[in-house]
């Protein structure tokens, strides 16, 4: 068998394809992954979308519930990364289904006051105790920090607490697979004071926020417009054109415990 260095060797010997010649191909092939902008109108807050960047800003919750132009900021490497975390997501779910563990995947998770929809990636039976089950996948620097320290990232605690506070499950399991490994690492998430506290304070927020959209009371913005929240915010070219005058101040939504 060929060591690394012949094979270093016999490489150099092939003809080398003009790589600038062929940059225009993969251009051409990322553009496949892009999606077009479309016109929505959200009915309800949706814990994902809460717990990360422009979720903090009552003035994009007010955006979309109004009905407005939703920007697919996605570059081509973030739908590939996305489809890649979606497809991992369906290969555990059918594992935890396999393994007989789960007893449910995708659960519906819904709130009327205020209105929140989501959906709960697995509900595990494990040891007669029953588990919300929420997948995330990382980077292998992301997943050996989590394996050596057992910390969850914030966003991803506040997301299954609220799923676990609004299902009226007290446990949860946070399940964190390595991209490059496929090596999955489990932390456990108890509802104790501190997270019911943090769910409550989140809905309160929300209920503020649908409020004032009923009101017709148009949010201040919750970041300045070169921020990177901003660039990346689905309806920034909304909040930009919008001309009402803004009636109402809001602190943007806190998500630590
Ligand atoms: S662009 Fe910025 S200020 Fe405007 S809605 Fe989005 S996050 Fe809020």
């Amino acid at each position: 068998m060929a060591t690394l260095m012949q094979q270093f060797l016999e490489d150099g010997k092939q003809k080398r394809l003009n790589e600038n010649k062929m940059l225009p191909l993969i251009e051409q092939i990322y553009s496949g992954y892009l999606t077009e902008d479309s016109w929505r109108k959200k009915e309800s807050f949706a814990p994902s979308g809460l717990v990360y960047g422009s979720g903090a800003c009552a003035r994009r919750w007010y955006l979309s519930f109004t009905g407005t132009l939703h920007e697919s900021k996605a570059t081509p490497l973030n739908v590939a990364n996305m489809s890649q975390g979606t497809a991992s997501h369906e290969r555990i779910q059918k594992a935890m289904r396999n393994s007989g563990v789960a007893k449910d995947i995708e659960r519906p998770v819904r709130h009327s006051d205020p209105p929140i929809f989501g959906f709960a990636d697995a509900i595990i039976l494990w040891n007669g105790t029953l588990y919300v089950g929420e997948i995330k996948t990382t980077s292998q620097t992301a997943w050996e920090y989590r394996k050596k320290t057992g910390r969850a990232a914030d966003y991803h605690l506040a997301q299954i607490l609220m799923y676990m506070y609004i299902l009226e499950i007290p446990n949860g399991v946070l399940i964190y697979e390595s991209k490059d490994t496929q090596e999955l690492h489990a932390i456990e998430v108890e509802m104790d004071d501190a997270g019911r506290e943090l769910v409550e304070r989140i809905l309160d927020w929300c209920r503020r926020v649908y409020q004032a959209y009923k009101d017709g009371k148009v949010p201040e913005r919750s970041f300045r417009k070169d921020s990177k929240v901003c660039k990346s915010c689905p309806v920034e070219k909304a909040c930009l054109e919008n001309s009402e005058p803004t009636t109402i101040k809001f602190e943007r939504l806190d998500i630590k415990r």
